[in-house]
């Protein structure tokens, strides 16, 4: 195995969990709705939907009846301070922290903007483990393109059938990562049938170190 490379969104960051702080944090800060679970509840829902995040809280503005100027002010808060509430899930930076012990490379592959995602990174205290760091708002290519995924390898020197991907989403990790090549491993909740494009799957960081040891590549 030459690399293993990761999303982060709902892969390593466990993104729910990190708005609903947030969102606490914002109400208690600001004092910013009267009915706080309404705040927190818009508050989580629109800064989970891919949109252009001054569209997100003008949405939860409208909402909860918050003015043009609080949205606004708490918009700029959560670019620059979001990073502060962010948590991984339990045992995901033990998981990166030793498999960078072992030799293998180590990436993120991310989808969004560059300041954001390396402030996620960072605050994750996962910095010193990586090999590579790739964001779309960087590059410029998003997930699912391929070429995101080659640039990642590439900055390794990996090739993609000895190396693995592990990512929460279908369409944006699982099946390009498999039409390139590489083993998918797949982070869900869900007890659903697994999809075409996804080679293991697992629910806990505490099943990854078997299923890595499970995967054998041919020998080229
Ligand atoms: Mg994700």
């Amino acid at each position: 195995m030459q690399a293993v490379l990761f999303d982060l969104d709902d892969t390593l960051l466990d993104k729910s969990s990190s708005l609903m702080d947030c969102a606490w944090g914002f109400q208690c800060k600001y004092n910013a709705c009267a009915e706080p679970e309404k705040f927190i509840k818009a508050f989580v829902r629109e800064n989970e939907v891919i949109q252009p995040k001054w569209a997100a809280f003008r949405k939860i503005a409208k909402e909860c009846a918050l003015s043009d100027s609080l949205a606004e002010i708490m918009h700029v808060d959560f670019d620059q301070n979001f990073a502060q509430y962010c948590k991984a899930f339990p045992r995901a930076l033990d998981t990166v922290r030793r498999l960078s012990n072992t030799g293998i490379k180590l990436a993120i592959v991310t989808n969004g903007r560059d300041f954001f995602q390396r402030n996620k990174i960072e605050a994750l205290g996962l910095y010193g483990y990586l090999d590579a760091i790739v964001t779309s708002g960087e590059l410029g290519v998003k997930k699912p393109t391929p070429e995101i995924f080659l640039h990642a390898l590439d900055m390794m020197g990996a090739q993609a059938k000895y190396s693995v991907f592990c990512g929460d989403s279908i369409v944006a990790d699982m099946q390009p990562a498999n039409l390139l090549g590489m083993t998918t491993i797949w982070k869900t909740q869900r007890q659903s049938v697994q999809p075409a494009a996804v080679n293991y799957r697992f629910t806990h960081y505490s099943e990854f170190g078997s299923i890595l040891g499970q995967i054998k590549f041919d020998r080229a």
